[in-house]
């Protein structure tokens, strides 16, 4: 053990003394509730990690007022409290500077419930200021993505989006308003994103999602791209984005939530490792064979899909949480990954889909991959 660490409780736990026999513990981020058998000695051990003391100084303290344990037994019970999650070492430097670290104080201490040390839950936050994220499409999807992760901490951005504002879109689009119709909507987006920091970098586009689009410039900038593009339609989108992203190991969201998905969560790539948008779509080929005739006799829609904000803002707030949870590594996304679900408006319900890796996948399918 390294006797100069410092550590605290964490700001999140609450400790309550039961009958001077057991402690218990509300981890209030995470809802979960733990009971310790504890002995008046160890009950003043927890009384006097105080945050500011380094173990060293608070073995002497607690021998001085106890008399002498041995610094083994002394040691265990400490490690005891941090593989349960009441304490966590307190960071002696910061890599933040003073004014992120003011910005962001609330969620380095959501962040730290997942990690072992104050300054784990800095360097997760320091990912997101270094990442650059592409969004294909800023629509009520895209655009409430960027402003959730704008607000987050992520440092950039590369907005990509043809279209205007139109009236229709003030009332689902955080971002829009009345002043903003006829405005490019990547150019109002990015408006609104330097507004809630001056310091995030804004790149925009105005290019289409076709085939024969040139996405090297955007691959080669991006560290994470969020497809969340519904013309001509997602499966065509999503599958031409894991068609660039997977090759060259690029993690990509296809966000769900607009379209035949109203409030769908969308799901997270991550190359050769889950499920990429061809093997969803060998899965809906499977699981909707029997839905729709080939052919049906409505050639144009009288009007759009429909759409309401919340709905909207549920799948990009779902969407926001997983991209998050994966920059910053506060869960392994391998294994801990969720696959698309569909919101039923009628019974409030998750529907989750199960799709799976598709061995024969044309996009990453076939031999072994490097991880
Ligand atoms: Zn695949």
């Amino acid at each position: 053990m390294d006797w100069g660490k410092i550590y605290k409780i964490k700001d999140s736990v609450d400790i309550y003394l039961v009958d001077e026999t057991y402690i218990v513990a509300y981890f209030m981020n995470t809802r979960q509730k733990k009971k310790f058998r504890v002995s008046n000695g160890s009950v003043h051990i927890i009384e006097i990690i105080d945050g500011i003391n380094n173990i060293e100084n608070i073995y002497n303290t607690y021998c001085l007022k106890n008399g002498t344990i041995s610094r083994k037994g002394f040691s265990t019970f400490f490690n005891c409290l941090l593989k349960s999650g009441l304490i966590i070492e307190k960071s002696q430097k910061h890599i933040l500077s003073s004014s992120e670290l003011k910005r962001f104080n609330r969620q380095i201490n959501y962040f730290s419930e997942f990690l072992s040390s104050e300054l784990a839950a800095e360097k997760a936050q320091k990912k997101l200021l270094n990442s650059v994220v592409a969004i294909w499409g800023c629509g009520a999807v895209g655009g409430n993505l960027a402003v959730q992760l704008a607000m987050a901490g992520v440092g950039t951005f590369i907005l990509i989006d043809p279209d205007v504002v139109e009236e229709s879109d003030c009332s689902r689009h955080v971002y829009f308003k009345q002043e903003s119709v006829g405005d490019k909507k990547v150019e109002s987006l990015a408006d609104y994103i330097k507004s809630i920091n001056p310091a995030i970098k804004t790149y925009i586009s105005y290019q289409w999602l076709h085939p024969n689009a040139d996405l090297s410039e955007i691959l080669k900038k991006a560290t994470f791209l969020i497809d969340a593009a519904d013309e001509p339609y997602l499966g065509y989108t999503a599958n031409l984005i894991s068609q660039n992203c997977v090759p060259i190991k690029l993690p990509h969201y296809i966000a769900g939530g607009f379209d035949a998905h109203l409030a769908s969560t969308g799901e997270l790539i991550i190359p050769y490792i889950t499920p990429c948008a061809g093997c969803y779509s060998t899965y809906f080929e499977r699981v909707l064979s029997d839905w729709k005739p080939e052919h049906h006799p409505i050639k144009n829609r009288e009007k759009e899909m429909g759409g309401l904000a919340a709905m909207s803002l549920f799948s990009s707030s779902f969407a926001c949480i997983e991209i998050i949870k994966y920059i910053c590594g506060l869960k392994d996304m391998k294994v801990a990954y969720k696959p698309r679900a569909e919101f039923l408006f009628n019974g409030m319900k998750l529907f989750n889909l199960t799709p799976s890796k598709d061995p024969n996948c044309k996009i990453c399918g076939g031999a072994d991959h490097e991880l």
